[in-house]
């Protein structure tokens, strides 16, 4: 089974990342990928970019080599009601956005608190992936979220960062096995992303892969196989400009 699409990756833009867009670019074009999509941290990310960064993303093509690319952001999930950190202006010209927490901008809070960020991020119809649902210091109610996931056609993200055993993140491959398993009851898709912070590790899922395999979970629930179930779940969500010319 083809792998054709990584939608999280950061460039030296995001601050503690270390290619640039063309050299993502060629990495995916080598990995054979057909859409690789670059989505630096938002502005409340330490040591990020600006907000301006992410009004000028038309200057960049959307095609190098063989690639399509697609520009968006990972933002920043501020609080409980899902605040984030750009303004809806600014995601509604973006090809692709990821909603994630992140410790410098959200303190770990109760499984109740931190589920209502990501179910107000879910619902948000400017988020298309909530980004590594998997960090065992944010506790979250995955039933609750795979359901509101499946209602709103927001995509879960199986980060593959996030599982190797390097990683920084608590329980990642449990939490992941345990909500692969929700979606696998609930029919709903997962998107696998290498959240590459280095041209080298762009559209490689080798742990991400290893899990999906744990948990029995059908390739046909993998939005990374085919652009169909990928479009066809954000389409419902949402008609912008970007993602759909393709
Ligand atoms: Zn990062
Ligand atoms: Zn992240």
């Amino acid at each position: 089974m083809n792998y054709l699409l990584d939608l999280h990756t950061h460039t030296l833009a995001s601050g503690h990342a270390y290619s640039t867009i063309t050299e993502m670019a060629h990495a995916a074009a080598m990995t054979g990928l057909d859409m690789l999509g670059i989505t630096e941290h938002a502005p409340e990310m330490p040591g990020t970019c600006h907000s301006f960064y992410f009004m000028n993303l038309n200057a960049i093509p959307r095609k190098m080599e063989s690639v399509k690319l697609l520009f968006g952001v990972e933002l920043n999930l501020l609080n409980a009601d899902g605040d984030v950190d750009l303004p809806e202006e600014t995601l509604a010209k973006m090809d692709i956005t990821i909603a994630s927490l992140h410790t410098p901008c959200f303190k770990p809070q109760g499984i109740k608190e931190n589920t209502q960020a990501v179910l107000n991020a879910i619902k948000n119809p400017y988020i298309d992936i909530i980004g590594h649902p998997d960090d065992g210091r944010y506790p979250l109610d995955y039933e609750a979220i795979v359901k509101e996931a499946k209602k709103y056609h927001t995509l879960l993200e199986i980060n593959n960062a996030s599982l190797n055993p390097e990683g920084f993140r608590k329980n990642t491959r449990e939490n992941d096995i345990e909500m692969l398993k929700i979606c696998k009851a609930y029919g709903v898709p997962v998107v696998l992303s290498s959240d590459a912070h280095y041209a080298d590790a762009v559209g490689k899922f080798p742990f991400a892969k290893e899990v999906i395999k744990a948990a029995g979970f059908p390739e046909n629930l993998i939005a990374n196989h085919k652009k169909e179930l990928l479009f066809a779940t954000l389409a419902e969500k949402k008609n912008r400009s970007g993602l759909y010319k393709f």
